[in-house]
């Protein structure tokens, strides 16, 4: 980039050099003729008011008479006898015909022009004075040295300029890059703030991501701990013998639920990572919200039966663009949750319509609730309210995250509302 300021720079400068002089020339040149006219005419005047034949200190000039028929009566320069018919002269004729004429005629070398200027007297006959200069290509020629001097150093002059002026402007933009990371750095240009923006934005994405997982992985590990020492715990005390042959049965039990426990959380992992994984719209076909929910209910009514819960599902065919096997995982989820954190007899509905346009999927409970300050929080990977109760019912904290996974790969918003005591009520919108 600063090379090609540079560059950019240089040829502006060279380009506004060379055309400059370029129409300077032009210019002077055009005054230049227009002075030698001007004082042609001044000496036609002269001359005509004095002796025509005092023509003494004008040697530069040459002096011609001609006679209204166009014969030359007298010239300064050479032999009148030897010069034909005047007449045809484009200044001739215009002096005759005007009372005045002028001309410039390029001599055959192209290094002069000669200059005319003819005047009608008060007799007919016309004076007309002539006197060469230098043409434009001889004024071009004679001025190469100085002009490629003075083009030579204005070039050098812009090389130097340029490289400060880039200098200049690249000098912010590294200063930038160099603290990208210093928010107390902004942007000298407002073109760049988009960009630095950008920029620090997914900086603080890639350290959020990456804390993130550093404690999903303290997480997990400790999660898995957790029923593995139990395990290991029961199994060393039946190993050793110390434990009566009567209470085999609840040891074995114990190995049994935290083995349970320890395979479901590392399905619950499993599924999590998978989410992780899975491009966006990937497998997305068009599903039926009302049909998976019933299947999910009859699965589901196996476990409300267990906590005395009931379970109901009303609504009507909704379809969406969607991954059948997670919205079914979404929507088990819920309900586990519903199901799992509420009172006996208690109940849990599921509403499947459609508002403003949109598919809504609704799980309604009048359970234990959620308590305003762990609503924000609950989504979060093994996050769990009350995390003995949470035990105790075998959750892992993993549910409601899956589930927040699940909504964002489907675009759509979840809502939750929920008052300790009264219930909860969390809403999907597609
Ligand atoms: P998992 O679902 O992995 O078995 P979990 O149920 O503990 O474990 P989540 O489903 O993520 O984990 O739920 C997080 C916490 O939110 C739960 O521990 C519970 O405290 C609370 N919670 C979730 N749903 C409800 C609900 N319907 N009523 C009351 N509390 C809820
Ligand atoms: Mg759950």
């Amino acid at each position: 980039m600063k090379k090609k300021i540079n560059i950019q720079f240089i040829v502006i400068a060279v380009m506004a050099i060379l055309v400059t002089m370029m129409m300077m020339s032009i210019v002077y040149y055009e005054l230049f003729k227009k002075q030698v006219q001007e004082d042609l005419k001044v000496n036609a005047y002269v001359l005509k008011n004095t002796d025509i034949n005092n023509t003494l200190g004008m040697d530069m000039l040459r002096v011609t008479l001609i006679s209204p028929d166009g014969t030359v009566l007298f010239d300064n320069d050479a032999e009148v006898g030897d010069m034909g018919n005047h007449a045809d002269r484009p200044e001739v004729r215009e002096a005759f015909e005007d009372g005045c004429g002028e001309a410039i005629r390029e001599s055959k070398t192209l290094k002069k022009n000669t200059f005319y200027y003819a005047l009608r007297l008060d007799d007919g006959s016309v004076l007309r004075i002539a006197r060469e200069a230098k043409s434009i290509l001889s004024i071009f020629e004679r001025s190469v040295p100085v002009t490629a001097g003075i083009i030579i150093i204005m070039i050098t002059l812009s090389i130097i300029l340029a490289h400060f002026l880039t200098n200049n402007l690249i000098h912010p933009i590294e200063e930038m890059t160099l603290n990208i990371d210093d928010y107390s750095m902004t942007p000298v240009y407002k073109e760049m703030i988009p960009l630095v923006n950008t920029i620090r934005m997914q900086h603080e994405d890639i350290l959020k991501s990456a804390m993130m997982r550093q404690d999903f992985t303290a997480n997990v590990s400790h999660e898995l701990k957790t029923p593995l020492t139990a395990i290991l715990g029961y199994a060393e005390l039946m190993e050793n013998g110390i434990v009566k042959d009567n209470e085999i049965k609840r040891f074995s039990g114990e190995i049994v639920k935290n083995a349970d426990r320890l395979l479901y959380l590392i399905n619950d992992i499993i599924k999590l990572s998978e989410l992780d994984d899975t491009k966006k719209t990937d497998n997305f076909e068009e599903i039926d919200l009302y049909e998976i929910a019933s299947s999910c209910v009859d699965t589901l009514n196996v476990t409300a039966g267990k906590h005395e819960v009931s379970l109901s599902l009303s609504g009507r065919s909704i379809y969406i663009q969607g991954n059948r096997d997670m919205i079914a995982e979404l929507i088990t989820n819920l309900c586990d949750n519903a199901i799992r954190y509420n009172n006996r007899y208690g109940w849990v509905n599921i509403y499947i319509y459609e508002e403003n346009h949109k598919a809504v999927l609704c799980v309604k409970d009048n359970g234990i609730g959620i308590p305003r300050e762990h609503q924000d929080r609950v989504f979060e990977r093994f996050y769990r309210v009350d995390k003995s109760r949470s035990r105790q019912t075998g959750g892992t904290g993993l549910g409601l995250a899956i589930v927040k996974h699940i909504v964002a790969l489907h675009n759509a918003e979840i809502k939750l509302k929920s008052t300790p005591g009264a219930g909860t009520e969390i809403k999907v919108i597609f």
